[in-house]
C-alpha cells in the first residue's frame, strides 16, 4: 500500500490504514481537489505569493474548481496569462480516475474508479423522475464484514483521501455535462471572450442528491468524509444543501454525535435486526455497539444535527429477519425510543456465494403493511442497476476475495 500513516479510531479492526489527505504524485505536483479554501490560500502564499494575491488567487481558483468543474489552470480566464503556467508548474486539479464505465439497463450508471496509487473502488449514479441520486464511496473496500454484504468481503481496505472522496461528485458532474457554462461574474472577471460573456447557469440539474452508501463506513473515515462534504455542502463549493445529503452507517456510535455536530447531513443507520442474535450474526458491529445503544444514540442525532428524521434500512433477509414479530418489535423500539424515523425495506440482493435469499415479495409486504400500520412510513427499495452489479450490497471490485474461513475467524475475533 503506497504511503499510509495509521490512525487511531474506535472499531473493531483497529487501526485501519488511513491515507494522507493528500496523495503523493510522481510528479512532485500537489492536486488541489479535495483541500478546504485555506488551505489552498496557504499553499499559494508557501509557494511564493504575497498574502494578498495568494487570498486573491486562492479564491478565484476555488470558485473555477468547485463552479466551473474546469481541470485546466489554462481555462481559468480571469487569471493572467503568465500566472496560469505558474500555478500548472505546482498544481493539478484531478479526479479519480476512471477504469470502467458501465450503463444500466434502467439508466443507472456505475464507474470503476481507481486511486492515483492504484486500489479501485465504485460509484454508482441513479436517476429517478423527481431527482439524481450519487452514492458515494467512502473506502475501498470495508472491515466490518456484514455477512450479506459483497463489500464486506473485500481483503483489501483504504480510506479515501477528501480528494477520492468529493473527486467523485465532480467527476459524475463531468460524466453528466453538469457544469454551467458561461460568464463566472464575482467581481474580477477580466474576460472578453464569447463564452465568458454567456449567462451563468447552474439550474436543472440531474445530480441533486449524495448518499454516502457506496464501499465503506463513512464514520470509519470521518474526517476525510467530513472535509469532503465540507466541500460539497459549501456555498462556494458544489453548493448542494445538507439536506440532499445522507450518511449511511452500521451504527459507529461513538463517531455518531461528532457526524450531528461537526457535519449535520441526514443519517440512515442500516439496523437490519430487531433481537441480539440475529443483528451480532449479520452486522458483528452489534457486538461491540449494541441495538439499544445505537437506537438511544439515533434518538440524540436530530437534536443533535437538525436533520428532521433517521432513516432505518432493513435489508430483507428469508428466514432471517423478516417475521411478523420482527416488525411488531421494529415498531416498539422505534416508538419506545420516540425516534422520528423512517425505514427502507431493502430487498436483499444476491451476489455469488452469499449465504442468504431474498424474502418473498408477499412477506415483503405483509412486513411493510405492519410498520405502516403503525403510522411509520417504510417503502419497499426497488432494486436499482441489478443487470450491472450496481445495486445496494453488490459494490465489490475485483480486488481479492476473504475465504469463508478468514470471514469467521475475524467475526471470532470481533466478539471477543
Ligand atoms: N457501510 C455503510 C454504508 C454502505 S452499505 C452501512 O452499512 O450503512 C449501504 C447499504 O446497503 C447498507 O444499508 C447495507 O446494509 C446495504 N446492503 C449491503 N449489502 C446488501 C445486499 N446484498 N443487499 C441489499 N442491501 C445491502
Ligand atoms: Fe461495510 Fe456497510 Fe457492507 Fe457492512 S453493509 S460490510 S458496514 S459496507
Amino acid at each position: 500500500m503506497a504511503d499510509t500513516t495509521l490512525m487511531t479510531i474506535p472499531g473493531q479492526v483497529d487501526p485501519v490504514p488511513v491515507a494522507r489527505d493528500i496523495t503523493p504524485r510522481e510528479d512532485g505536483r500537489i492536486d488541489l481537489i479535495g483541500l478546504p479554501r485555506l488551505r489552498i490560500r496557504d499553499l499559494f502564499a508557501e509557494a511564493g505569493l504575497d498574502p494578498r494575491q495568494a487570498k486573491l488567487r486562492s479564491k478565484q481558483v476555488f470558485h473555477w474548481l468547485y463552479h466551473r468543474g474546469v481541470t485546466e489552470f489554462d481555462a481559468m480566464t480571469d487569471i493572467s496569462k503568465n500566472m496560469r503556467p505558474w500555478l500548472t508548474e505546482r498544481f493539478v486539479i484531478g479526479r479519480p480516475n476512471v477504469s470502467e464505465a458501465q450503463h444500466s439497463n434502467d439508466g443507472t450508471r456505475k464507474w470503476l474508479l481507481k486511486t492515483d496509487d492504484g486500489h479501485e473502488f465504485e460509484m454508482v449514479f441513479i436517476p429517478d423522475a423527481d431527482r439524481g441520486t450519487l452514492c458515494v464511496s467512502s473506502q475501498v473496500g470495508c472491515t466490518l464484514n456484514c455477512t450479506f454484504c459483497h463489500t464486506g468481503t473485500m481483503r483489501l481496505v483504504r480510506n479515501l483521501t477528501p480528494g477520492e472522496i468529493v473527486g467523485q461528485v465532480m467527476l459524475a458532474r463531468d460524466a453528466l455535462g453538469e457544469w454551467p457554462k458561461g460568464k463566472m461574474d464575482f467581481g474580477f472577471a477580466d474576460d472578453e471572450s464569447e463564452e465568458a460573456q454567456a449567462e451563468y447557469r447552474a439550474d436543472g440539474r440531474l445530480l441533486t442528491n449524495i448518499v454516502m452508501m457506496g464501499m465503506g463506513e463513512p464514520l470509519y473515515n470521518f474526517e476525510h468524509v467530513r472535509d469532503a462534504l465540507k466541500l460539497v455542502m459549501d456555498g462556494e463549493g458544489l453548493a448542494l444543501s445538507r439536506r440532499r445529503i445522507t450518511l449511511s452507517t452500521s451504527g459507529v456510535i461513538p463517531m455518531m454525535e461528532r457526524c450531528a455536530a461537526e457535519i449535520g447531513v441526514n443519517l440512515a443507520v442500516s439496523l437490519h435486526a430487531v433481537t441480539k442474535p440475529v443483528r451480532d450474526e449479520i452486522v458483528p458491529l452489534n457486538k461491540k455497539y449494541g441495538i439499544e445503544d445505537l437506537l438511544q444514540a439515533c434518538a440524540d442525532y436530530p437534536k443533535a444535527s437538525n436533520a428532521r428524521r433517521i432513516t432505518f434500512e432493513y435489508v430483507m433477509l428469508k428466514d432471517k429477519n423478516d417475521s411478523d414479530a420482527d416488525a411488531h418489535e421494529l415498531v416498539r423500539l422505534i416508538k419506545h425510543y420516540d425516534l422520528p424515523a423512517k425505514v427502507n425495506l431493502i430487498p436483499f440482493n444476491p451476489w455469488p456465494g452469499a449465504d442468504y435469499e431474498c424474502s418473498d415479495p408477499d412477506r415483503i409486504r405483509a412486513f411493510s403493511n405492519i410498520i405502516f400500520d403503525a403510522g411509520i412510513s417504510a417503502p419497499v427499495r426497488t432494486p436499482r442497476g441489478r443487470d450491472i452489479d450496481a445495486a445496494c450490497g453488490q459494490l465489490k471490485t475485483s480486488a481479492q476475495k476473504k475465504s469463508r474461513a478468514e470471514r469467521d475467524r475475524e467475526a471470532a475475533a470481533a466478539s471477543d
